[in-house]
């Protein structure tokens, strides 16, 4: 099967009348017509065999979870999802894996009314790149940058389930079957917080995804913002399966686990009922657990807010 082949037959769909591309697969650039008053979000993430995925992982999940990630990106900084491009490099033409792949890419596409206008297909080492389009009204984007003195700090979800699931799969501990089947889902499936995203334009001061651990993603808004922090450790939203493991593992999965995809948000406490509004319009619970302070750094407090001292480092791919 040919390059060309393979793209007509696992990428390129009939077109249908919610695409909004003014073109797309076939000619050298896709384009898209951008919309008065409209800033385009974009952002790239890059999925490579045996760095963010096992070898021989399910192609469906796959497909999900190249464009989940991507997704939440959009989620994070309130836009609208538009279209995205793929870039694929593939050691060899497996029409089975390439079925299951799109199939899991396009279920979830098509969930978001996000279209696939493009890419590039080479052979090399499994690896998937996908960059994509979101929209926002000019100057409503959330950023990373723009927290306040005083705002509360939120996260939606749940966190720590999906660092549960990888550290059974690396064997650093085992979980009964059950437990490892339920917490995977969050690993290998994640749903990107889009709706929530978009419900809270205008009211969230700074917002950002959490996929490197809440403790080091936070870092970046608190960074950006010059700002530092204060956490109710016991406040934390615990995953259904972390929950009925051990306090130290609870502690340090939800701090400092990973891949949750949640979205982490500041918002004034006079906007509660605002926050609490959006994320009902979403479906998504949210939980606060924390609050924006002048002094740099981040405060760990337990519920009687007496200081917990952890030591906790997110992922860092070259640390
Ligand atoms: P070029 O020669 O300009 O690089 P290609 O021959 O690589 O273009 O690709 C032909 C068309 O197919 C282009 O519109 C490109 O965007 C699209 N395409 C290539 N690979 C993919 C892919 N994996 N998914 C979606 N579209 C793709
Ligand atoms: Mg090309």
């Amino acid at each position: 099967m040919s390059e060309f082949d393979l793209i007509a037959r696992y990428f390129v769909r009939p077109a249908h009348p919610k695409n909004r591309a003014a073109l797309g697969i076939g000619d050298d650039c896709a384009l898209l017509t951008q919309k008065n008053g409209m800033q385009t979000a974009i952002s790239s993430d890059m999925l490579v065999e045996g760095r963010h995925f096992f070898a021989g992982a399910d192609a469906y999940k796959l497909g999900h979870k190249s464009l989940a990630v991507n997704l939440s990106d959009l989620a994070a900084m309130g836009a609208e999802p538009v279209a995205f491009t793929l870039a694929l490099s593939l050691p060899n033409v497996d029409e089975q894996w390439l079925a299951k792949f799109s199939g899991g890419l396009f279920a979830l596409a098509d969930e978001h009314n996000c279209e696939l206008i493009g890419g590039d297909t080479t052979k090399g080492p499994l690896n998937i790149c996908i960059t994509i389009f979101g929209q926002t009204a000019i100057g409503l984007a959330l950023r990373r940058d723009t927290a306040q003195i005083g705002d509360d700090i939120w996260v939606s979800g749940t966190l720590g389930d999906a660092r549960l699931a990888l550290g059974a799969l690396y064997k650093e501990y085992e979980l009964d079957a059950k437990v490892l089947n339920a917490a995977s889902v969050r690993l290998h499936t994640p749903q990107p917080r889009v709706a929530l995203g978009l419900a809270l334009r205008g009211i969230a001061h700074a917002a950002l995804d959490v996929s490197d651990g809440l403790i080091g993603d936070l870092g970046h808004i608190l960074k950006k913002s010059g700002l530092g922090a204060s956490l109710n450790v016991d406040a934390l939203p615990i995953g259904a399966m972390l929950q009925k493991q051990s306090l130290e593992m609870r502690r340090r999965f939800t701090l400092a686990g990973g891949d949750d995809y949640e979205l982490c948000f500041t918002a004034p406490v006079s906007r509660r009922e605002a926050v609490l509004g959006a994320a009902l319009s979403a479906n998504t619970p949210v939980t606060r657990i924390g609050s924006i302070e002048a002094a740099t750094g981040t405060r760990l407090l337990d519920s009687d807010g007496k200081s917990i001292d952890l030591q906790l480092t997110s992922f860092d791919h070259f640390a």
